[in-house]
């Protein structure tokens, strides 16, 4: 497979300071020695609880966050680089190359201005100098996203939420991206908008051939729309696999917690609840040996003192890669 992003041992570390002389006292460790690939024209959902680092990963590979230290390594079209020590001024450059579309789309229009003058502004910055030619893209755009030309005249608050992500959308394409985070995108929207928004973003991928990171807590939508799953806890990568796969092989005692909690009408086809006990550990001080041990029914003397390593298994050749050392000793005694 054809591999857009290679992301290699990613640390995004928030350092906390303290005292007079605000003198660094410790670490979030946000993301936390992260590999990935990501494969041209995938959707890679990451899913997780709330701080476990997805939004945080995303906002690292795109550089909106600066990694404390590790490589996310892009493919251009002439070579490979890591955009971690790129002088600004060349991200600045590239940045049209990779894209965000936030849960809120006012974070990204500003109210004062007309859904036009939000439009043009990343239009301008690379470089579109002609004014009607700006229209004429951003008509084009509108139009894209299944919405009136003459709503660039309008302002962000005479729209619904579908309407303002639609535009949030087509803000974000308007630079012809070749990579978009979607970081929420479709979570503050009713069902039913969900549905069009995430429709919306299947045929956008495919038309403009799109590599999407599909972030989110909503396993329902993560199984709809992704290709492979990433599976994310206290700023660690747990669990990759194919969506199928993960869902119907899942390994780690952190996902067969998270997809046990999806609400399934047929009875029949629930799983058993696996309730999860307490909260996500401090970042800051984060446990000693698997990062989930202190929640994991499943919890032996090893995973309290050691890091479990990734463990690849092949299913129909597909990988499915864990970082679990129950996983790891029964797949050894299963090849005995
Ligand atoms: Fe649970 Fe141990 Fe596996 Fe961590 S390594 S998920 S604590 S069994």
């Amino acid at each position: 497979q054809n591999i857009l992003i290679k992301v290699r041992g990613l640390k995004t570390w928030y350092p906390i300071r303290t005292g007079l002389f605000k003198k660094i006292s410790g670490y979030v460790k946000a993301v936390d020695n992260v590999d990935l690939d990501i494969y041209r024209g995938e959707v890679l959902g990451v899913v997780g609880e709330s701080g476990c680092g997805k939004t945080t990963l995303g906002k690292s590979i795109l550089q909106l966050i600066k990694p404390y230290s590790g490589e996310v390594r892009y493919q251009f079209h002439d070579g490979e680089k890591n955009l971690c020590t790129m002088p600004k001024e060349k991200l600045d450059n590239v940045r049209n190359k990779l894209q965000i579309v936030f849960q809120d789309p006012y974070s990204s229009l500003n109210p004062a201005f007309t859904i036009f003058g939000s439009m043009e502004e990343p239009l301008i910055r690379f470089g579109m100098k002609s004014k009607s030619e700006r229209r004429r893209k951003v008509a084009e755009l509108l139009k894209e996203v299944n919405l009136p030309e003459n709503y660039m005249e309008r302002y962000p608050n005479e729209f619904s939420g579908g309407q303002r992500q639609r535009i949030g959308i087509a803000r974000a394409l308007s630079v012809d991206p070749e990579f978009v985070v979607c970081d929420e995108a479709v979570s503050a929207l009713d069902v039913s908008i969900q549905a069009q928004v995430l429709q919306l973003l299947i045929d956008l991928k495919k038309k403009r051939h799109l590599t999407y990171m599909f972030i989110t807590h909503n396993l329902s939508v993560v199984e709809y729309i992704s290709d492979r799953i990433v599976v994310m806890y206290l700023g660690h990568i747990v669990e990759v696999a194919d969506t199928d796969e993960l869902f119907q092989h899942t390994l780690h005692p952190y996902t067969k917690a998270l997809l046990s909690a999806i609400p399934i009408a047929d009875i029949n086809q629930r799983r058993k609840r696996i309730p999860l006990q307490g909260d996500v550990p401090s970042p800051v001080h984060p446990p000693n040996g698997c990062p989930f041990h202190p929640r994991c029914p499943q919890c032996m003397e090893i995973c309290k003192r050691v890091v479990p390593e990734p463990v690849t298994q092949i299913r129909n050749g597909r990988s499915h890669m864990v970082c679990c050392h129950l996983v790891k000793q029964q797949s050894e005694k299963e090849t005995v």
